[in-house]
């Protein structure tokens, strides 16, 4: 198979994993920075330009996009499922999942289990919202935020509600989320490929965080997840439709509930606290797939 990984930055651990496992198993992968392709959008040959020349003949690609790059490189992703390439991800399913709200309400609709959520654009019933969600602590996120950057946890009434006016008043959106306590600071990130749970660690935050993010000084390790968090993960997979994904869950009183779906998950973490072959899988999946045509998008917001 001839396949194209779209990538910022060919040095990123991620990117050089794909393309080793794909080599490896005797395909011929290319990785093309997103930023620079051009199209040309004509129903007579649609096509992507790189460098001066069209992107021919690839059967599959891997889209690896930025968060602050969605819009473009959704696009670029979209060219391809014009031109009937085989995508890890579908276009769609990378906008969709890249919006927190729109997320939570997608898996709202399938009956999956989420943080109790709020959000609101006027400042002016945040006694309301804080309420909704079952009063303070509560934690506030911004919609567009990644890497532990933009959650806050407010302790009090009086805190929510300060916080909740400096970020509006910025003209942020964000979202106000019951405080899942007793997860104390640890998240499970759940590794899925076609619908399957492929590896998974628990990532526990530094002493006194309660955000676990390996970019906020968390550590990872390997865990066996239980049956409701495996299912959870393959359904909230499955109900963002996208086949390669990373859920991340938290354990709470009233069981697993879902705080994010990643369409871009990071190999590095999950590889190195699991052992698991995570790249291998995913050309593995390829393999089985991409020849077979295109899949397409089902989930109808
Ligand atoms: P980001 O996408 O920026 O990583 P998340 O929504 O994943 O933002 O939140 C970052 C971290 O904060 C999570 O990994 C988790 O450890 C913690 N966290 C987020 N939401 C909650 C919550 N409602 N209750 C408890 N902890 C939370």
């Amino acid at each position: 198979m001839k396949i194209a990984i779209l990538s910022q930055d060919a040095t990123l651990y991620s990117t050089q994993r794909l393309m080793e496992a794909g080599e490896k198993r005797g395909h011929e992968v290319r990785v093309i920075n997103y930023l620079r392709c051009y199209m040309n959008i004509t129903s007579h040959k649609p096509s992507v330009m790189y460098q001066g020349n069209p992107l021919e003949n690839f059967d599959a690609i891997i889209p690896r996009i930025g968060a602050s790059k969605t819009f473009y490189g959704a696009a670029v992703v979209r060219q391809f499922e014009v031109m009937g390439v085989f995508t890890a991800n579908e276009s769609q399913a990378i906008s969709r999942s890249r919006d927190k709200l729109r997320c939570l309400q997608i898996l709202s609709r399938e009956g999956i289990g989420l943080p109790v959520t709020g959000f609101a654009h006027s400042t002016q019933d945040i006694d309301g919202l804080i309420d909704t969600v079952g009063g303070a602590p509560v934690v506030i996120k911004l919609l567009e935020g990644t890497q532990g950057i933009g959650v806050v946890l407010a302790e009090t009434h009086h805190a929510a509600k300060s916080v909740i006016e400096a970020f509006r008043g910025l003209d942020a959106n964000i979202l106000v989320q019951e405080f899942i306590k007793e997860a104390e600071g640890m998240d499970i990130r759940c590794f899925v490929i076609d619908n399957k749970v492929v590896a998974s660690m628990k990532r526990q935050g530094a002493p006194g965080e309660f955000r676990s993010n390996l970019h906020r000084g968390g550590t990872a390790q390997q865990i066996k997840l239980t049956p409701e968090e495996r299912s959870t993960a393959i359904r909230a997979a499955k109900a963002m439709g996208l086949r390669v994904a990373g859920v991340d869950l938290l354990r709470s009183n009233h069981g697993p509930v879902v705080m994010e779906v990643n369409s871009s998950p990071g190999l590095e973490g999950i590889e190195k606290a699991t052992e698991v072959d995570v790249a291998g899988r995913i050309i593995e999946y390829f393999e089985k797939n991409a020849t077979l045509g295109k899949v397409r998008d089902r989930i109808q917001y």
